[in-house]
């Protein structure tokens, strides 16, 4: 008798599994995306005005409020990433092939989040 192993669902978007997530969506063709980047897309869609029509169109009070949360989203997807570097890390994975992942050396993926 075969025994299949139930492969994982992960959002499309950050990695994260079914078990890490506290929702992940279906979203067709096997892709997902999970609450926290749902998140990130909500505050990017509300700081943005619809038609989007270039940066340069936007009022200062509105560049300012997209900035905000540009940098809530940067600063929640460092959080996301430092968080799987650390699981990562408790799995006894290498720097080295961390840093392969990332697209970097040993020594700089070590350097930004040891
Ligand atoms: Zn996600």
């Amino acid at each position: 008798m075969l025994a299949l192993a139930k492969r994982k669902l992960r959002c499309s978007f950050c990695g994260k599994s079914e078990t890490e997530a506290a929702r992940l969506i279906g979203g067709g063709s096997g892709r997902y995306i999970c609450d926290a980047c749902v998140g990130i897309c909500n505050n990017i869609l509300d700081a943005t005005p619809v038609p989007f029509s270039g940066w340069d169109a936007m009022s200062e009070e509105q560049l300012l409020t997209a900035v905000k949360a540009s940098e809530a989203s940067i600063a929640a997807l460092h959080a996301l990433l430092q968080a799987q570097i650390e699981a990562l890390r408790k799995q006894d994975v290498s720097w080295a092939a961390i840093g392969q992942a990332l697209g970097v050396s040993r020594q700089a993926a070590w350097e930004r989040f040891s």
